[in-house]
């Protein structure tokens, strides 16, 4: 469904990403993780269509989303990383606003606004403003507004930062049934265990490269590891934590020179 060829994109001259490639078919749900600054939100922008790439293409069911922006748009649901959503508008105003944006018809805006606003737990909320909302309420009507549409593609920026344990869970199950709608799922996130948990693959980035693209369970035994957490640790030569938290707490207490 997704096919992302040898991106490359470079800021002032420093690549951000080189040669990133990868594919999502119908079904899957693909892990994408990797350090700060290793090029995550890069590869998201190119693929939502918000970024060029310097080299490489993006392409889905076969075509290039350059050729028609505005009908790939209409095909994905995309979760952002910070939520820059118009929080004058309450929640329900919200998602009216992205159905119009999306085309639907308005009474079925209606009805699906309002079911998935009372299945996330906001219905008491919907016409506060957003600007009230908490960080997980506002995850919520995101969540909300990227499966209004019934989009193919879904694109998920760490869906779980603010979400309360429940809600984590919830969201859990909803990207494998998903998935076994025949969606196709990118999922970004820090959070390994649910990564590993949930993915069919998992593509780990470091300093814009994919260093690796299989199932959890295969990384984890080619590399005889016990958990992903290790097997990320290990590809990205991730530095000493135990050392460097010991090195602060040394430091900390220093009161004298
Ligand atoms: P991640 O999302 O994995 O943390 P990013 O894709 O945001 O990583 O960043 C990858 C690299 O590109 C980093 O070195 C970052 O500093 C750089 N970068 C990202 N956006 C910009 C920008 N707008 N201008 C200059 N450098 C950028
Ligand atoms: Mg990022």
């Amino acid at each position: 469904m997704l096919e992302v060829k040898a991106l490359c994109k470079s800021y002032r001259g420093l690549p951000a990403i080189d040669n990133v490639a990868f594919t999502i078919r119908a079904g899957e749900i693909v892990g994408y993780v990797g350090p700060n600054g290793s090029g995550k939100s890069t590869t998201v922008k190119i693929v939502t269509g918000l970024l060029e790439p310097n080299t490489g293409q993006v392409l889905f069911e076969g075509k290039s989303i350059r050729l028609n922006l505005d009908h790939y748009r209409a095909s994905f649901g995309y979760v952002p990383e910070e939520a820059h959503v118009y929080t004058h508008l309450s929640g329900l105003e919200y998602l009216q606003l992205v159905g119009r944006l999306r085309e639907m018809e308005e009474p079925l805006i209606d009805l699906k606004a309002n079911r998935l606003l009372a299945l996330l737990g906001l219905e008491s909320w919907r016409h506060s403003p957003i600007s009230l909302y908490s960080k997980g309420m506002k995850q919520r009507i995101l969540i909300a507004a990227a499966l209004l549409h019934d989009p193919k593609l879904l694109i998920f920026d760490e869906p779980l930062s603010g979400l309360d344990v429940l809600s984590a869970r919830l969201f859990k199950d909803l990207l494998q049934q998903l998935a076994a709608q025949g969606k196709a799922i990118l999922y970004i996130s820090h959070v390994l265990e649910v990564v590993e948990l949930v993915c069919h693959r998992v593509i780990v980035i470091a300093k814009g490269r994919i260093l690796a693209d299989a199932p959890p369970s295969e990384l984890k035994t080619s590399l005889a590891l016990a958990n992903l957490e290790s097997v990320f640790a290990q590809l990205v030569k991730q530095q000493d934590t135990q050392s460097v938290a010991q090195e602060l707490v040394q430091t900390m207490a220093v009161h004298h020179v």
